[in-house]
């Protein structure tokens, strides 16, 4: 893969809608938005952009209709060299070290840079946000949603203990998380709002122009006052413990990864790939279900 440069995007575009603030937009609704190595390294390469940009202020995280997210993207394996920007090589090592040091770099390492960027950033998230996808929103200041918007990880049916990214008990809280890991199920937007993951939900007409509105409202205050507040914000998380219990947490991922291959040779369990490429194209139960 060659490096990436906002010129170079093929999977997201970057656009400045209004003044002072930019959009990402991932661009791949064929697949519902799944997120592979090329997108993933666009996605860092737009929002460097971003905070690189004097002009720019606050950042969107959108995806095209009808879904924001179906994850990761399982079927793409890579392709030749990557234009890695972690701190973790030797990806071809055998045992647990090649898939530890990949996923340190596109998943754990690569959402904590973006939940750092110095900038405000805001999700607008509709549709469907499955597994990986809630990476994406999680690591944004602000998650908006429509009312038709659903949460899933369906990550243990896989044989894994939940996303790389593991801030579960953080955005959902304690028990709450471990029903929504355990039991696999759709959370709506209307109950992440009520457990605090979701700032406002809003009708899926309305979510990007009210992206764009509260992005210009935040784009408005002194900048450094903002960044500054995120930056306690986010410290404040990490001194009640989160940052090391993300790092715990990938490491007990990666040991489900290495049990289910001793187990089958296969790094995630079969039968819950199949399930949740089944789940992902069903609609959730209701109550007249
Ligand atoms: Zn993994």
């Amino acid at each position: 893969m060659e490096s990436i440069s906002i010129e170079s995007l093929q999977q997201i575009r970057y656009e400045r809608p209004v003044p002072g603030v930019a959009r990402i937009v991932m661009s791949r609704p064929v697949v519902r938005n799944a997120q592979g190595l090329r997108m993933t390294y666009e996605l860092d390469a737009a929002f460097s952009a971003g905070v690189r940009d004097p002009e720019v202020k606050v950042i969107i995280l959108a995806g095209d209709d009808p879904h924001f997210s179906a994850g990761h993207d399982l079927a793409e394996t890579g392709e030749g060299s990557w234009p890695h920007v972690g701190v973790w090589a030797d990806f071809e090592a055998g045992g647990a070290e090649g898939r530890f040091g990949i996923e340190t770099e596109i998943y754990l390492d690569m959402c904590e840079r973006w939940r750092a960027l110095s900038k405000p950033t805001i999700a607008a998230v509709q549709g469907k946000c499955i597994g990986g996808g809630l990476m994406l929103a999680w690591v944004c200041d602000l998650i908006l949603a429509s009312d038709d918007a659903l949460f899933r990880d369906p990550t243990i049916a896989m044989g894994v203990m939940g996303t790389e990214y593991f801030m579960h008990p953080w955005e959902l809280g304690t028990r709450q998380a471990k029903e929504f890991l355990m039991l696999g199920e759709w959370l709506s937007a209307a109950e992440g709002h009520r457990l605090g993951m979701v700032n406002r939900v809003v009708a899926r007409s309305e979510l990007q122009s009210t992206a764009l509105l509260v992005a210009q409202a935040i784009a408005g205050k002194p900048q450094f006052a903002v960044r500054a507040a995120k930056l306690a914000i986010n410290h404040a998380q990490d001194q009640a413990g989160r940052s090391l219990a993300l790092r715990h947490s990938f490491a007990m991922h990666q040991l489900t990864h290495a049990g289910n291959e001793l187990l089958t040779g296969n790094s995630l369990v079969a039968q819950g790939i199949a399930a949740s490429v089944a789940a992902k194209a069903s609609k959730p139960r209701t109550d007249s279900d």
